[in-house]
Formats: structure tokens, sequence, C-alpha cells
């Protein structure tokens, strides 16, 4: 029923329902099912003069056995999936690059746009929790983004464009699908257990996509995820936090890496724009939105521990107050370095020292295990090495070409 309530408050507007209907000749490219929430699918059916029902079938097939044959589609007649052949497609971002490290996490990095260099990657991170395996998955919402946070390599390549709904979900679908090689379709059970928008990019700078790609993660006919299990996490936008607080229940993550509004400019420059007093205030905000079944029982913290920078005792009492009046569970991360990155991690003992300032005054504070360090796991580094590789590549085939060019004009 919840997720009832989220679908309809999502909005459908003219543009996107201008996308429904079917292209008309061959040339026109097919309509990607992939990124479609429910209400756009049923709408989609209904304008090919079929019953609702049609779009729950077809998105379990796709969402939850990882079927992009509409041919194998066998509860659908054969009439719909030949007219579903001609005009639709199922399609997934294109894996460039992937990397299983020895601990279990798995990374995977896309190329987005059709033989554009725009690479985005994924990783999905597993660890052993009290009920079992849990495997979280990062996903990315924007190729580069424009944000600049001083520690962050994905700030480092600027920003390039938006994420559509299919590119943000087809991470979860490829990484989910990773598992399925060889599992007969009836045996396949979904296999990531969390989702953390927190990959390259600021999700509430592409605020529609990645909504709609959140409500299929929610949707039982796709992911069917508890909504305490998919976490927004924002660098600070404020006023996307009571928009989103409007259009979606899940949980919150604020990326905070500073006590205070001086050290905080530097490290997240939105901070200027959006400084700590009214962050928090609107994170106050989003969990009063509460109900007994909300995702919004607290706000976790995330901090990125940099040596010297920002891992003072200081810092820590300052985090304290800063904190006092927001539920919320505090996550220390050990900075992963990147090249030419200008900060490093902090020693653990400075974290441990750190942690127990939080833990004392009465917080949960966990330090987030360093995983897939034998796989570049910080956000945004593959992507530059792969990019880097591309480069190179290219330029090495341009100079092979130059070279063959003069030989032939000597010859
Ligand atoms: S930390 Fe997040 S918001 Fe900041 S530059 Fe990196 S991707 Fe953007």
């Amino acid at each position: 029923m919840a997720h009832d309530a989220i679908r309809s408050s999502l909005v459908v507007d003219e543009q996107d329902n201008a996308t429904l209907h079917p292209p008309k000749n061959d040339a026109t490219p097919k309509i990607n099912l992939l990124g479609m929430s429910r209400a756009e699918l049923e709408q989609f059916f209904e304008s090919l003069g079929e019953k609702k029902f049609r779009a729950g079938q077809v998105m379990k097939w796709v969402h939850q056995y990882f079927i992009t044959d509409f041919a194998q589609m066998s509860n659908i007649s054969g009439k719909l999936r030949e007219k579903l052949e001609k005009v639709c497609e199922v399609k997934a971002p294109e894996v460039v690059h992937r990397n299983y490290s020895k601990d279990g996490t798995r990374k995977w990095v896309f190329r987005v746009g059709e033989g554009s260099g725009s690479l985005v990657e994924t990783v999905l991170i597993p660890a052993d929790d009290k009920t079992g395996a849990r495997k979280t998955l990062c996903v990315s919402s924007q190729v580069g983004c424009a944000l600049d946070c001083s520690f962050c390599s994905t700030g480092k390549q600027g920003f390039q464009r938006d994420l559509t709904p299919d590119e943000i979900i087809g991470q979860l679908w490829v990484a989910n699908q990773s598992y399925m090689e060889d599992v007969a379709v009836a045996e396949r059970t979904r296999s990531v257990t969390n989702v953390v928008m927190m990959g390259m990019g600021e999700p509430l700078l592409n605020f529609k996509p990645v909504v709609k790609a959140m409500s299929l993660m929610l949707d039982d006919f796709a992911y069917g995820m508890s909504k305490r299990r998919v976490t927004l996490s924002t660098s600070g936008i404020v006023p996307m936090i009571d928009k989103l607080a409007e259009q979606l229940d899940v949980a919150l993550a604020i990326s905070l890496h500073a006590p205070n509004d001086e050290l905080r400019n530097e490290l997240v420059p939105i901070n200027k724009k959006y400084p700590l007093a009214q962050l928090i205030a609107s994170a106050q905000r989003y969990l009063r939105k509460d109900g007994n079944e909300s995702a919004r029982k607290h706000v976790t913290i995330e901090y990125v521990m940099l040596d010297g920078v920002n891992d003072h005792l200081e810092h820590a009492h300052q985090m304290v107050k800063l904190l006092q009046d927001l539920p919320s569970k505090i996550n220390l991360i050990p900075f992963n370095p990147f090249p030419h990155a200008p900060y490093g991690r902090s020693s653990r003992n400075r974290i441990m020292a750190f942690q127990k300032v939080l833990s004392d005054a009465g917080f949960v504070c966990t330090i987030r295990q360093t995983r897939g360090d034998d796989i570049d796991a910080a956000c945004g580094q593959l992507v530059g090495q792969v990019a880097d590789r591309t480069r190179r590549a290219e330029q090495w085939k341009k100079k092979v070409a130059q070279q063959h060019e003069i030989v032939r004009s000597q010859g």
C-alpha cells in the first residue's frame, strides 16, 4: 500500500507522457522499458489497447528474472510479444569494465549513451550482518559532478550530464544479474539487499530520474526493496531535501565531512549556499514527516576521515553539539586516497579516538570497513583509470595512423 502511495505521488509530466507513445516507423529508436515506472508502463500498455496488468507482468520478467527477450515472456500472448519486439527494448547501460575483488566487492564501469565516452561506476560492497549476507550497492546518478568537493575523485572530473532513469536502475539490474548467469530463470532471486545513491554525482541535482529509479527499487513488481534499505545520500541541497520528503519515503544520508561552516565551505563548497544550520534544519524537517512505517527514523551522517584536516578531537566535540537535536547514526569513513589526492587517510588510532567522543555522547557511531582496496574502490577512481586507458589507446592509435601516413607519403 505504501508503495502505491509513493507511486501515485510521482508526477508524470506531459513530456514524460509524450515518450510513452509507440514509435511510428522503424527508423524511430525503440522505447527502453527498463527505466519506466509502473504508472508509465500501465499508461503505455493502455496506449497499445492492452490491459494495465500487463505492466506488472513485464516488470517482473525484466526486473526479477532479468529477461530482455520478449519471446521468453511466456505469460504474454504471442501477438503482444511480437508488438513489443517491434517497438520496445530492455537495455541496460554497456559494461566496459568490471572488477571483482577478493573480499567480494564488485565494481563496474558503464558507458552511458550510444558511442559516447561518458563513463560511470557502480560498486557492490558485501558485509556480514546479523541476518546474513548484506550486499550494498552504491549507485551513481550523474556523469561526473559539479559540486567539486575537495576530497572527491569524481568532483575532479567535472560535470558531464545527468543519468536517465534506465541508466540509474540499469546499475542495479546489472549488479543483480551478475549473480544470475548460471541460475535457471525460475530460481532467480535478487542478490543486492541495500542500495545507497552515493556513487558519482549529487542525486538531488538529478531529481526526477533519481526518484523514478528509486520508486522502481521499492516497487513489489520490480525489486521490492524495503524503504529502510534504500538510501539517498546528499551533500546538502536543502530545498530538494524538502521536495524529496514530499515524494518518496526512503532513508536519508548526509555527506557532512566537517562540523563547522568554515571547514565545510572548504571541503564541501555547496555549504556556502546551504550552510550547516539550514542543512540540519532540513534534515529535522525530513524526519518530522515520520509515520509508523516510515524509513525516516534517523539520518545517517557520513564523515570521511582526512588526516590532520577534520579528524581532531575538537571536531568530534563540535559534531556532538551540531547533531544534538538530530536523531542520527554516524558513519566514519577512512579516506581512500586517489592519485594526486591532496589528503591522506587518518590513522586508525585517530579514528578510534574520534569515534569514542561520539559514542560517549550517546551516538551510534561506526567505522566503515575499507573494502575493495585491490580494485580502487574510491568513488570515481576506476572511471578515471578506464578513461585514461581509453585516452592513451586512442592517442596511440592516432600516432600509429600518423606514422603510416608519413610512410605512405614518403613511399
Ligand atoms: S562527494 Fe559527492 S557531491 Fe561531492 S563532488 Fe563527489 S560526487 Fe559530487
